[in-house]
């Protein structure tokens, strides 16, 4: 431990001598050219100090002199300065200047112009002022110059070189206990960390250890948390960098800086490498978009430097991605990055340990339930969960209070997905009873079908992220699986909205735009990757790609087939609307109490919605 110190001490005095001497060229550099500087400045500096001067010769001079034309005169070591006058004028302003020649005879005639015309004449030493003036300029000259010469050396120093992007920290201070979730994750990545604890164990017994891992996921699930923490475990050093910030406009700086990269980290083994986005650097090299010699470039030189180091000096390279499909297979090759560490979208209890990490040290009151968030936040990556605890504690600080509760951060909840409520946009009357039938259409749809989860919130209060209102659902426990009976129930619920504008106002708008995407995007699926519509059966007619981020879908059939597929999604869509028109007909009573309620309210629970929906539910009843 003692000698790892002392050559990480070494290291940096290295490090600050090299800085040193930077600092010393450059400082010289600055004082020559300033020293030109000056030299050449002077006179123009003299010129703006002393106003317009004007030359003349030693004659002309002599001639006013004689003559009574000279008002005063000023006498340097070198040149000799007057003023003229004109007209019986002096001239202020104009000042003629000569160059000063060893003529006895100038005392006299001096003597003689001051009692002849009262000419008024003075020798001057200018060593005293010219000193002055000329440190003054330095120090103006040596300000300027520092400034600029430090702006461009600045400028070219984040092009040529690594360490201006580097991002280095001794110590993470972040554990596998800051990780809630990823037990997988933790476990595979925990063997590096005891092989950074003690490498002599493993090398000892002729075992390899991986030189690298992949870390997969969606964006912030926490794969730089989870790198941060091996570094942390490991209590060894953590060099990051972002794969994008190696691509660079000039050809050969992502190289550059890979390689300088690989030899600060060399100079703290042991220690972590971790870069960001290894996609922007790692992609395919084959691409059909033809060749970009800078990313092949920066792309070989890390596969250079990952086959160059042996991994007995403790150098881990962790690397985060979230579409490992287009990464170049050379990457992936034994003694590269063999390993792959998934990094997944936590489930419930991942995201009650994720709000648990989270809020350690926030203060909050007994409302608040963990499970209720977590249930309301399905589809959530720690990102988002950590945002969630800190808008809940930030809205409880604007309510004056000392404790956050469920009431905030349910409201974080909606604030994190939605947007805050935008009060300035005011939505017409209409417009709103419009976009209040629509929400209670899909409300009113949840509740008459058994099979989907209850409402917990119903809102048209128009919020920054886009939506005028929405609905909220809760699911009462998470579910991995879906029925093909609950799939086609989301399909009427989902365009239950439209629905119901339909039948109130028997023209429909623009507001179930998104909607109509996902329901066809369900019922695509339902046919393309379930195998839920009778007329394919269980054939795969279309591929999941970029499993992470896009989930783009890839058609695997002929075009013939891929008509039919659109024809039968449509019909699927088709027969959803009119079964959400039918069911919301025969609950017109209900859907014109609730709308009215909401618009009046703006906000419902779900349970004023139950209370609303199960007293018009037994008056039907009872009429029948
Ligand atoms: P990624 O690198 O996968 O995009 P980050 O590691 O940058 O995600 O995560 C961003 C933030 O989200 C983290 O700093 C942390 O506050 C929070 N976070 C993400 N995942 C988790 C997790 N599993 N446990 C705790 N916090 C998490
Ligand atoms: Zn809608």
């Amino acid at each position: 431990m003692d000698n790892e110190q002392n050559q990480n001490q070494e290291n940096h005095s290295e490090q600050q001598n090299n800085n040193k001497k930077n600092g010393y060229r450059s400082i010289i550099v600055i004082l020559i050219i300033s020293i030109i500087m000056t030299i050449l400045s002077w006179r123009l500096y003299d010129r703006l100090i002393n106003g317009a001067e004007e030359e003349k010769t030693y004659a002309e001079f002599i001639e006013m002199l004689d003559a009574g034309a000279v008002d005063s005169v000023e006498i340097y070591s070198h040149e000799i300065k007057f003023k003229p006058i004109e007209d019986g004028n002096v001239l202020d302003k104009t000042t003629y200047v000569t160059v000063a020649i060893s003529d006895d005879s100038l005392a006299n005639r001096l003597r003689t112009a001051r009692s002849k015309y009262g000419t008024q004449y003075k020798g001057i030493d200018e060593s005293g002022s010219a000193i002055l003036g000329t440190v003054l300029s330095w120090v103006v000259m040596i300000l300027i110059f520092y400034l600029f010469l430090s702006m461009i050396m600045k400028r070219s120093m984040n092009v040529g070189k690594a360490n201006a992007k580097v991002y280095m920290e001794k110590k993470t201070g972040v554990t596998f206990e800051d990780v809630a979730g990823e037990e997988e994750a933790k476990e595979s990545l925990t063997e590096m960390v005891d092989f950074l604890h003690n490498p002599k164990k493993y090398l000892d017994i002729g075992a390899k250890m991986p030189k690298g891992a992949l870390l997969v996921g969606p964006p912030g699930t926490g794969k730089t948390l989870l790198a941060k923490a091996v570094a942390g475990e490991a209590n060894v050093p953590f060099f990051s960098m972002s794969g994008s910030s190696f691509v660079e406009l000039y050809v050969g700086v992502g190289a550059l800086r890979v390689r300088d990269l690989f030899k600060q980290a060399a100079a703290m083994a042991p220690c972590i490498i971790f870069i960001d986005e290894i996609d922007a650097i790692g992609r395919s090299r084959d691409t059909r978009h033809g060749g970009d010699s800078e990313r092949e470039q920066t792309l070989n030189q890390l596969l250079a430097e990952m086959d160059g180091f042996d991994t007995s000096k403790g150098i881990v390279i962790l690397a985060a991605t979230n579409r490992p499909e287009v990464l170049d297979k050379a990457l992936l090759r034994p003694g590269r990055f063999d390993r792959r560490v998934i990094v997944e979208k936590p489930d419930l209890k991942g995201r009650i340990d994720t709000l648990k990490v989270h809020s350690k040290n926030v203060k909050m009151d007994e409302t608040v339930d963990f499970r209720e968030l977590a249930l309301a936040t399905s589809g959530a990556v720690g990102a988002d969960l950590a945002n969630i605890i800190n808008e809940g504690a930030l809205a409880a600080v604007k309510a004056g209070r000392t404790l956050v509760s469920q009431q905030d951060l349910i409201s974080a909840v909606e604030v994190v997905f939605a947007g805050k409520e935008k009060k300035d946009r005011l939505l017409s009357p209409e417009e709103k009873r419009i976009v209040a039938y629509h929400e209670v259409g899909h409300a009113l749809l949840i509740a008459l079908q058994k099979h989907t989860e209850p409402v917990q919130r119903i809102t048209i209060v128009p919020r920054t992220m886009g939506t005028l209102g929405y609905v909220w659902q809760v699911p009462e426990e998470e579910k991995y699986l879906e029925t093909k009976a609950e799939m086609q129930s989301d399909l009427i619920t989902l365009l239950g909205g439209r629905a119901a504008e339909e039948l109130k106002f028997s023209s429909v708008t623009t507001g179930a735009a998104n909607d109509i995407e996902q329901a066809t995007k369900k019922a695509r699926a339902m046919v393309t990757l379930y195998g839920m519509s009778d007329k394919f059966g269980m054939m795969q007619l279309e591929a999941v790609e970029g499993q992470y981020l896009d989930r783009a879908l890839a058609l695997q059939c002929s075009d013939e087939t891929a008509t039919k597929i659109d024809r039968e999604v449509r019909d699927m869509l088709k027969d959803s609307y009119e079964k959400a028109k039918k069911l919301l007909a025969s609950h017109i009573h209900a859907l014109d109490e609730i709308a009215e309620f909401l618009i009046e309210r703006e906000t419902i629970t779900g349970k004023e919605f139950m209370e609303i929906f199960s007293k018009t539910e037994s008056e039907n009843a009872t009429q029948k």
